[in-house]
């Protein structure tokens, strides 16, 4: 298939030119992000390939039709940045990568909740000073501790098998419980309840209308003081003035985001040499208990290889006509 490859960065293009050599989809490789006057760029293809902060609203997807384009291939899990009944209305399918690496995300989650406790983060940057001083750098056991975990789908569920081998009591809340989980000890509970008991939060659910802002000053008032908040998962699953207020009155001890309801403004790119306009994210960066990535939860070298197979094979799929087992469906966005 003809396939406009949209937000590409070096690293999406090593990935699928080495894949595609089995497949041999005819892809280009385009720099610019999806927008209203980047869709000119999708002319002539059949398909277009997207990532996290390409945004395909209605007008974008009218547009994509009118250009002949039957197909989007989501090269990422979530797929909140499609208007998934326009696109079924206007007669594009979309396909997405549901799983590629569980683990890469898992890892990256405990990998934040370390560096907080044990402040990592400021330890590296005073030994460079020759600061050798402890005083500040105290942190906790993990061993004992409780940890919240919302949503037990595969991310959730590395993230329990990772935990349990630090000896933490888990509880979970999903409405659909996870029977592995349950087998490994983990325990499902009330939303209201894991948010009071648990020393951790850490969010795995999808954004949906049900869980935006699950995170705001009503859950924070419900959660312990000093609580470490952890989201990998989607930015505007957290309130984050609200968040703020929690960091400055002390409610929210530790933060770990890879991920922020804004970042389209500012992630995958280097903005080193522009000064940041975006006046809540920079105060985030204030706090010395607020660790951010950049949306890289998912970077390994195993899952670039993983999503790339998987959208190609995908677009294969479409392309022969055959059932992709992959397609977003209203399905999926029925309440
Ligand atoms: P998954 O579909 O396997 O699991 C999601 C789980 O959330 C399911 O068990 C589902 O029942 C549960 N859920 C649904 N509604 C819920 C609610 N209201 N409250 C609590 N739980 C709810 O998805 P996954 O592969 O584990 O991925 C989870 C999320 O991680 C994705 O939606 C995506 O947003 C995010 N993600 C982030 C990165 C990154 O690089 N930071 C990479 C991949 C995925």
């Amino acid at each position: 298939m003809r396939v406009a490859m949209f937000s590409t960065k070096s690293y999406d293009k090593h990935y699928f030119e080495t894949v595609n050599e089995k497949q041999g989809h005819d892809i280009a490789f385009l720099e610019p992000r999806l927008t209203r006057q980047s869709t000119v760029l999708a002319e002539g293809y059949t398909g277009v390939c997207v990532f996290v902060n390409d945004i395909l609203d209605a007008e974008i997807l009218h547009d994509l039709a009118e250009k002949g384009i039957i197909l989007i291939a989501l090269r990422c899990a979530g797929f909140n940045n499609v208007d998934i009944k326009t696109a079924h209305e206007v007669g594009i399918k979309v396909v997405r990568v549901p799983a590629y690496s569980p683990y890469a995300v898992a890892e990256h989650t405990i990998g934040l909740m370390l560096a907080l406790n044990r402040k990592i983060h400021r330890a590296y940057a005073r030994v460079r000073e020759g600061n050798f001083a402890l005083e500040g750098l105290m942190g906790f056991d993990m061993r004992g501790k409780t940890v919240g975990v919302i949503g037990t789908g595969k991310i959730g569920q590395c993230v329990c098998e990772l935990l349990n081998g630090f000896g933490c009591r888990l509880l979970a809340y999903d409405p659909y419980p996870n029977e592995t989980c349950r087998e490994m000890g983990v325990k499902y509970v009330s939303l209201r309840e894991l948010l009071s008991q648990s020393d951790i939060v850490t969010l795995h659910c999808p954004l949906m209308p049900e869980t935006y802002h699950i995170i705001d000053d009503t859950s924070l008032r419900m959660m312990k003081q000093g609580v470490m908040l952890i989201n990998t998962s989607r930015g505007a699953l957290i309130d984050t003035p609200d968040v703020i207020e929690g960091l400055k009155n002390g409610k929210i001890g530790y933060l770990g985001i890879d991920v922020y309801e804004e970042e389209g403004d500012l992630f995958f790119e280097d903005l080193s040499d522009t000064v940041i306009q975006d006046d809540v994210f920079s105060r985030l960066l204030t706090f010395p208990n607020v660790i951010i990535t950049g949306h890289q939860a998912f970077f390994t070298g195993d899952a670039m290889q993983s999503i790339a197979a998987t959208t190609l094979e995908n677009i294969t799929a479409v392309e022969k006509g055959e059932d992709c087992e992959n397609e977003v469906t209203l399905e999926h966005i029925k309440d």
